[in-house]
């Protein structure tokens, strides 16, 4: 087998599970006979050419830890049509067989973007939002749902106590998945989503539940907002002035994004990574690894971002029905 030469870098939001793909990447490659080289800081890396050489030791100690030893970045030159040429063009003089690119949508945009310049790519999805049409699993969402559901288990704890209406805002960008799984996981009464149109997140229905709630005798409601939805400050206002009920708003932020990763979120990203490699070591290019029906696959680059999965409606119906 002819030795291959692949670049690797992580791009955007960083994820937990990043660092397990990373040295199944480097571990798959290394192991095959192939050459690694890092780059660091994402597209930014690229195009000022911030390289380091990997070798099966460079991924030590490393599974178990969140963010990404890559480093990330965002790159707006990345977004233009000289940018993208120059990037072509590093990856070229590297003498890269493949550029593999662990991020979520804008980064496998960017792999598009090089793809048409003649630059073999695959992506891997990482990202906490699970907002990718292409794959039924990003790696970092399950970590991401966990780390939510502890905070959120903490604010029922004390606002339990003091009967009080909490508020949380989760993320996932103008994705409502991670809304949806802490809502479920934590006994959510009401869930605002993006994906829900003005007239299921207006705030009168919302008072209007809340105020049936207390009549069943709940003593304590949960609202998980998505940050898709935002406007949780204004929203917690105006449920305690509307109700009576005291109300705080709590905006997780980035803690969500931080933390040794799951079991699941290494296992996938351990499959994803091999995946990837199994793609190089196969000659098939310009594609996204994706995670459907139970198995493990590669979508064409283009099919794979513009891939739009409808909206399932069953899990905010089940989370609607369980919630009294
Ligand atoms: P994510 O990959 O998590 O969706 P971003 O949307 O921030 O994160 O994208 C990461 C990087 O990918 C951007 O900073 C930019 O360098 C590149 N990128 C994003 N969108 C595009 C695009 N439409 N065309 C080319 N490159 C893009």
């Amino acid at each position: 087998m002819k030795p291959k030469k692949i670049g690797l870098l992580t791009s955007g939001g960083d994820a937990p599970g990043m660092n397990a793909a990373i040295r199944a990447v480097v571990r798959a490659a290394v192991n095959s006979g192939m050459k690694v080289t890092g780059i660091m800081r994402g597209y930014d890396g690229l195009l000022s050419g911030d390289i380091v050489e990997m070798h099966a030791g460079s991924v030590s100690d490393i599974i178990n830890k969140g963010g990404t030893i890559l480093r990330t970045a965002r790159c707006p030159e990345m977004n233009t049509e000289a940018g993208s040429d120059k990037a072509a063009g590093i990856c070229r003089i590297l003498g890269l067989d493949c550029l593999i690119v662990i991020g979520g949508d804008g980064s496998f945009r960017g792999a598009v973007d090089l793809s048409k310049r003649g630059v073999n790519v695959i992506g891997i999805p990482g990202t906490i939002d699970l907002d990718l049409g292409c794959t039924e699993y990003t790696i970092g969402f399950d970590t991401a749902v966990n780390t939510a559901m502890d905070a959120i288990d903490r604010i029922r704890d004390t606002s339990s106590s003091h009967e009080r209406c909490s508020v949380v805002e989760v993320m996932g960008r103008l994705a409502g998945y991670l809304a949806l799984w802490s809502g479920l996981t934590c006994g959510a009464e009401v869930v605002l989503i993006p994906e829900q149109g003005e007239e299921h997140n207006n705030v009168d229905r919302i008072i209007e539940q809340i105020l049936e709630n207390r009549a069943l005798g709940k003593t304590h409601n949960l609202i998980v907002v998505a940050e898709g939805v935002g406007g949780s400050d204004a929203l917690a206002k105006e449920i305690e002035r509307a109700t009576g009920i005291e109300t705080r708003a709590t905006i997780l932020g980035h803690l969500q994004r931080g933390g040794s990763p799951t079991a699941l979120d290494r296992v996938r990203a351990a499959y994803m990574g091999y995946k990837a490699v199994e793609c190089v070591i196969n000659n098939e290019y310009n594609k996204v690894i994706i995670y459907k029906d139970g198995g493990y696959s590669a979508m064409d680059i283009v099919e794979a971002v513009n891939y739009e999965r409808p909206y399932d409606n069953a899990m905010h119906d089940i989370i609607k029905l369980l919630a009294r």
